[in-house]
């Protein structure tokens, strides 16, 4: 699945920002260091790294963390993602492909890399078919009244 056209500086650029920090990921208990960066519709990147937890589920994913940078910084939309690890390409989580659906269209690339490059490109629509967006159905009222949820009873 092909999504949007992602030029070769901004492919290298997200490639070395995360190979950057792919050394500080905090992995004592897998041994899987993994790095992300994320460009958003402003050409900013953020990055982040995994960081786990003896409390095994209180671990968060590089993808999550370089998604927080972002939001942090204030950007909104993301436009490519990539992801390294010391042990190959590696997909985003179920719970991250979630959290970047919040932020990315069908159509943006994620690309699965290690310290040789760039080795297999997705999109957000091929990782995660039928996407579930509650903002385009639940709240739908709220939103074009303008009131809260709460002021609706
Ligand atoms: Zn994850």
């Amino acid at each position: 699945m092909s999504g949007v056209k992602i030029d070769k500086t901004t492919k290298d650029r997200l490639l070395e920002a995360a190979k950057d920090i792919l050394s500080n990921a905090y992995a004592p208990y897998s041994n899987c260091r993994v790095a992300a960066a994320v460009v958003d519709n402003k050409e900013n990147i953020y990055t982040g790294v995994n960081v786990e937890n003896a409390s095994f589920g209180l671990t968060v994913c590089a993808e999550r963390n370089a998604i927080a940078a972002m939001v942090k910084a204030g950007g909104k939309r993301i436009e490519a993602i990539l992801i390294i690890s010391n042990i190959g390409a590696i997909p985003p989580c179920g719970a991250c492909r979630q959290v970047i659906a919040e932020f990315a269209e069908e159509r943006v690339p994620i690309f699965l890399a290690d310290d040789s490059g760039i080795l297999e490109e997705w999109t957000l629509g091929g990782l995660l078919p039928r996407i579930y967006r509650p903002d385009k159905w639940l709240f739908t009222n709220s939103k074009s009244s303008g009131k809260s949820i709460s002021s609706q009873k």
